[in-house]
């Protein structure tokens, strides 16, 4: 059955965020051959709207409004349902990060349908859209229908492999009106800690250093490594906790949930709180110095030794490829 398909693209510092193109894959998915129309909301986004088709949206509907420069639940949902309401879609799809944990829900709620949230895979079976998505803190995956109504859903970045981008794909981008107003809360200004490198949750390769790491400066070595591998560097909560780094690098229950191609935990115990946040990694590599630790469970290569030993030794040999 043909659907019309609504995905927000989401943009990050003037660009869209990779999670923008799964969606719109995993939505080609949901329209079963139907219309999939890409949503942008911001100040000024509408050269983006471009993108947004190479990757595989029909048409692009751009939302501008000086209102909408920071994201705020309020004026996004605005935009969202202005939007929903002129195309009256049968399906929408949303990244699951901050800005769609955000915002899904109060969508679902104004227009009192069901969601779908944390999606890892979409697929078209037996007369229906079935989403598979991690439950127990990943320990065990669900399958899940829509049996009525708006075929809603969130996606976790890294997942749902994007269309190639097709340059000579054309569609139209169009605007729509919207008057934001009523907003409860207003962003004045955003002050951003200096972040450095790859984002951790888009990253396709994660050093993660923890409680073992002994020290902020026993960061360095993995930071070396990431940067050598193009990737972002995590930690445990057992790290956060003792000042080593910033939470904003914690992976787990109660941190970044992260798929990597490849995950590399250095000085890791394994606790079920950090493997909620990296067990469905596509390669996972632990080092570690006692070969008891639960992370050797979940690891496909498990490396029994001292960290700052392996992790520069690591380092000199990708070097050299
Ligand atoms: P430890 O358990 O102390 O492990 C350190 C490891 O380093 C050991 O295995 C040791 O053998 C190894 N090691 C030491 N020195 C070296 C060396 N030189 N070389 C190699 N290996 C070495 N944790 C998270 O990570 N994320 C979460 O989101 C999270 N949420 C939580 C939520 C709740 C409600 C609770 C109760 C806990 C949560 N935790 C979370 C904490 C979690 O239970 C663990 O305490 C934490 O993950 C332990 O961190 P760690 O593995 O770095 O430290």
């Amino acid at each position: 059955m043909a659907r019309k398909v609504l995905v927000l693209g989401e943009v990050r510092d003037g660009s869209l965020r990779n999670v923008s193109f799964e969606a719109i894959a995993a939505a080609k998915t949901v329209a079963e051959g139907g219309e999939v129309v890409a949503v942008l909301a911001g100040e000024t986004v509408s050269a983006l709207g471009t993108e947004l088709v190479q990757y595989g949206a029909d048409r692009v509907v751009v939302v501008e409004n000086d209102k909408l420069k920071q994201y705020t639940s309020d004026g996004f949902a605005q935009a969202l349902l202005a939007v929903v309401d002129q195309e009256k879609p049968e399906g929408l799809v949303l990244g699951h990060t901050a800005l769609g944990k955000d915002l899904a829900p109060r969508i679902a709620g104004k227009l009192s349908s069901g969601l779908i949230s944390d999606a890892v895979a979409v697929e078209a079976a037996g007369g229906n859209i079935v989403f598979t998505r991690p439950i127990y803190s990943g320990k065990a995956f669900e399958k899940k229908i829509v049996t009525d109504g708006l075929i809603f859903a969130t996606v976790r970045p890294n997942n749902i492999a994007p269309l190639a981008q097709d340059e000579s794909r054309s569609g139209e981008v169009s605007s729509l009106s919207v008057d934001i107003k009523d907003l409860r809360a207003i962003i004045k200004e955003v002050v951003r800690k200096a972040s450095e490198g790859v984002d951790l949750s888009e990253a396709k390769v994660v050093i993660s250093g923890g409680r073992g790491v002994k020290s902020a400066e026993g960061f360095e070595p993995l930071k070396e490594l990431a940067n050598v591998l193009g990737g972002a560097v995590g930690a445990s909560r057992g790290a956060c906790d003792a000042d080593y780094c910033d939470y904003s690098l914690q992976i787990g229950q109660t941190g970044k949930v992260v798929t990597p191609d490849l995950y590399i935990a250095c000085g890791i115990s394994g606790a079920i709180q950090h493997l909620a946040g990296m067990s469905n990694s596509k390669v996972i590599v632990a080092i570690n110095k006692d070969p008891e630790a639960n992370i050797f469970k979940i690891a496909d290569y498990g490396i029994v030794g001292d960290l700052f030993e392996v992790v520069p030794l690591l380092t000199e040999e990708f070097k050299k490829l």
